[in-house]
């Protein structure tokens, strides 16, 4: 699972507006300025603040239950 650089380049944090990087297996975006990951889910980033997982949390397993 592999999100186009392009891409990348393009989303931003939606509470900062800051740069966002992906997650090592690529399964998230993490903002470190927030300390928040976005879930990638079926390839489409989650950009919603409400949805976004502390990265303690993230790094701890904690995914955001969007079903
Ligand atoms: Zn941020």
């Amino acid at each position: 699972m592999a999100l186009p650089t392009d891409l990348l380049d393009i989303l931003a944090c939606p509470k900062c507006k800051g740069d966002l990087r992906l997650t090592e297996p690529g399964d998230g975006l993490i903002c470190l300025a927030c300390g928040v990951v976005y879930a990638i889910v079926e390839d489409i980033p989650i950009m919603l603040i409400e949805e976004a997982v502390p990265l303690d949390d993230w790094n701890r397993g904690k995914r955001p239950d969007l079903r």
